[in-house]
């Protein structure tokens, strides 16, 4: 059998890749693999190709053609495998430890809105694995001699660092699980250059089409990382100032590497797109609009997951960080533009990110805002 691929990673905040109501919470092969494929679509749509969604059945998911072989499937089918075509690698993880039964997190804000309707019942919390994991690692096996070329596993490593520098891995990302660093890449940074991979996706033989609408598009993708102030960061348990309930069940001691905060994000954010005069210009329903950001399980417009992704507070080296970002469409309603406008502009994000974390200030630096700065880092400030 050919080498497997050996790469370490060190989960920043829980990792999830198991369902929703499950117990227990080992890393789970077929939970990553979803997260992989559906951050490798959008990355595939972003440098303009096509990459089917295997989740939507009505968007026509690919199926291979003998007689037109790769012109018949997208690339993210070439790698993740479809109907007649199978996957190019089989994923084993190794890990001790796992993220723990969820704990449930309330944020005070959204219960204040609640009872201000006169509803208590509406706001449940947010389900938050306790622990994070020890390091992990992944194999990469190829299903046969040659199964990987270099392009795929660049692919791989590609998708791997945007998800380590921008974005998050596993299930529940929108809600603050799956910040991760690689530790030990081994083989796999070597492959292909960053721009020498862009352009070999852009004459790779694949499948053609207009992408589905709405799907993940790395072209329609801003956010920023957020690092918190040392000096409110180095007093003693700083974060109980977070205006949420239930983090005292959570062991974070007296030196945590992370805090289960997203929920206080998502309740301001939830409450600036509750607020009109950030949409001057929109008579539409605002009510929609915001439950079509953030995700609802409510009709009409739910089920449906969030386009606004929230971190909870990690650790890197000395300095607390989180991420927010979001696909919203460059031509999108009068909302979506002003949520652009919004997670562009660090004088913008600075007051209301503050006040989720109960007044504690912050710094934000804007990812870069082209596909390639998203792929390469370059535009991007390190924390
Ligand atoms: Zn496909």
């Amino acid at each position: 059998m050919p080498e497997p691929i050996v790469v370490v990673l060190l989960p920043l905040t829980p990792l999830w890749t198991g369902d929703a109501g499950q117990r227990g919470s080992r890393i789970r092969e077929t939970g990553l693999l979803g997260s992989l494929r559906w951050w490798y679509e959008a990355i595939v749509r972003g440098l303009g190709r096509y990459a089917c969604d295997p989740s939507d059945p009505s968007s026509g998911p690919c199926v291979y053609d003998e007689n037109k072989s790769l012109a018949s499937i997208c690339l993210a089918c070439q790698l993740f495998g479809c109907t007649g075509y199978g996957r190019r690698f089989r994923l084993v993880v190794e890990s001790n430890g796992d993220a723990g039964n969820p704990v449930t997190v309330k944020s005070k804000q959204s219960q204040t809105y609640f009872e201000s309707l006169n509803d208590r019942t509406k706001h449940r919390g947010w389900r938050i694995p306790p622990n994070v994991a020890g390091p992990f690692t992944l194999f990469v096996h190829p299903m046969r001699p040659g199964a990987l070329d270099d392009f795929a596993s660049a692919a791989i490593y590609h998708t791997l660092r945007f998800i380590e520098r921008y974005g998050a891995l596993g299930a529940k990302t929108s809600h603050g699980q799956g910040v991760m660093k690689i530790t030990d890449w081994s083989t796999l940074a070597a492959l292909m250059e960053t721009d020498a991979w862009i352009g070999a996706v852009g004459v790779r033989p694949a499948k053609a089409g207009s992408n589905p609408q709405p799907a993940p598009n790395l072209s329609d993708f801003i956010g920023a990382t957020v690092t918190l102030d040392a000096a409110a960061t180095s007093k003693d348990n700083w974060w109980q100032a977070i205006p949420l309930t239930g983090l005292e069940r959570f062991s974070f001691g007296t030196d945590p590497s992370w805090i289960a905060s997203a929920p206080a994000l998502r309740a301001q954010l939830r409450g600036w797109l509750r607020n009109n005069a950030n949409f001057p210009g929109f008579n539409g329903d605002l009510r929609t609009e915001r439950h079509s950001r953030m995700g609802t399980i409510q009709a009409p417009v739910g089920p449906k997951s969030s386009d606004i992704f929230v971190t909870h507070l990690y650790k890197a080296g000395d300095q607390w960080c989180m991420r927010i970002f979001a696909f919203v469409a460059k031509n999108g309603s009068a909302v979506a533009l002003a949520v652009r406008a919004f997670l562009a502009d660090p004088a913008a994000l600075k007051p209301e990110i503050r006040a989720g974390l109960g007044a504690i200030p912050v710094e934000v630096a804007t990812f870069p805002t082209d596909v390639r700065g998203l792929l390469t880092g370059e535009g991007e400030k390190e924390v």
